[in-house]
């Protein structure tokens, strides 16, 4: 780890100011930031903290949805009645995130800007080839060992997950991601790697994710989040799933269903195919497992992560069919 400035920020315009100049970075909990600075992987010349910003850690929920402050800390976003009440799925993969310690530090704006957990990525002693570090220098993962790897959204470039549990949940449910005055789609928010790898948001030098707003719906409202993982806390998703429909006055017929995949993709990824083929049928068992097969459309696989392609349908219609047990 190498020496760096420190700056903490009295505003969000001058925070932005500090951001904007090379080598600067923002801190927030520091849970990611401060692990990739010490593998060599984040190398500020400058930190702006931005924690002690005031207003930018507030719940604002209304009849339009909520509006949750980018220093929001995850355990208190996870136990707010209101996103417990109207955002079930937020809720429940805020909780299944991390450990209750980096829960309490982290932010929902730093959780939305981790980095993938691909290994060679991670260690830049051992392996020089990561085109996302190192643009142009090629993927140690390709070839390598890919158990964690994505199977949706990869190119020759990069085949890296996101990791993230939160944003699968935003993305099912449209969330907007607030920098300042520009607003942002979670979806458009996150880019594919394509052949720049590197450049994984759409946030330009200068500006910070001041706020996350979810739209208030019928889907949201009774929706799910559903992680498998090698144990059951403390660990990433091999795949999970955030679902939520609307059903008819039946309670029975589907007339709007959401459903987004995590850690299969390289970006939060939402399956429309399956909420498609799924609009005005009944939530039965045979007709959401048939579906759900549709979320993993064009997948590829690099050997080891091949498990991916028969895991990802089966946790789609287990949230889904878990819906359908409340209905
Ligand atoms: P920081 O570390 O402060 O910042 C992270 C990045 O975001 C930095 O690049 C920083 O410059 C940037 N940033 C911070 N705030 C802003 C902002 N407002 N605008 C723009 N850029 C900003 N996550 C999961 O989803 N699921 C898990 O199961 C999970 N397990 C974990 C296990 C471990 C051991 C660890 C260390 C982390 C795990 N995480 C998991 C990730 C964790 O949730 C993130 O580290 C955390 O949410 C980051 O938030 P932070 O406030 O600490 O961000
Ligand atoms: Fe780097 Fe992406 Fe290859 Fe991992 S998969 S080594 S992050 S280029």
């Amino acid at each position: 780890m190498r020496d760096f400035s420190y700056l903490r920020a009295t505003s969000v315009d001058a925070a932005r100011r500090a951001a904007a100049l090379p080598g600067a970075m923002l801190l927030a909990g520091g849970t990611t930031l401060i692990d990739l600075a010490k593998c060599g992987v984040a190398e500020p010349d400058s930190l702006v903290d931005i924690t002690h910003l005031k207003g930018l850690d507030t719940i604002e929920i209304d009849e339009r949805g909520a509006v949750i402050g980018a220093l929001a800390r995850m355990s208190h976003v996870a136990d707010h009645a209101g996103i417990k009440g109207g955002f079930p799925a937020v809720s429940e993969a805020l909780w299944q995130a991390a450990s209750p310690a980096i829960r309490n530090m982290a932010t929902v704006g730093g959780n939305l800007m981790q980095r993938t957990r691909c290994p060679y990525f991670r260690d830049p002693s051992n392996f020089a080839a990561c085109n996302k570090r190192e643009p142009g220098s090629g993927c140690s993962a390709i070839g390598g060992v890919t158990r964690g790897h994505a199977v949706l959204g990869t190119t020759e470039a990069c085949i890296a997950t996101y990791p993230g549990d939160l944003a699968t949940a935003l993305v099912a449910f449209d969330a907007v991601v607030h920098l300042g005055e520009r607003r942002v789609l979670v979806d458009d928010f996150f880019l594919l790697p394509g052949t720049t790898p590197h450049k994984e948001h759409a946030i330009e030098p200068g500006e910070m994710i001041t706020a996350i707003e979810i739209p208030g719906s019928a889907a949201a409202r009774r929706s799910t989040y559903v992680k498998v993982r090698d144990r059951q806390s403390y660990e990433f998703a091999a795949a999970s799933a955030a679902a939520g429909p609307e059903l008819e006055a039946d309670e029975r017929t589907v007339r709007d269903l959401r459903v987004a995949l995590g850690s299969v993709a390289t970006k939060p990824w939402r399956a429309r195919a399956v909420e498609e083929a799924l609009k005005g049928k009944a939530l039965e068992p045979e007709a959401v497992r048939a579906a759900s097969l549709l979320a993993i459309e064009g997948a590829v696989d690099h050997g080891a992560n091949h498990y991916k392609i028969e895991l990802a349908p089966r946790v789609v219609a287990r949230a889904i069919l878990k819906l359908g047990e409340a209905a």
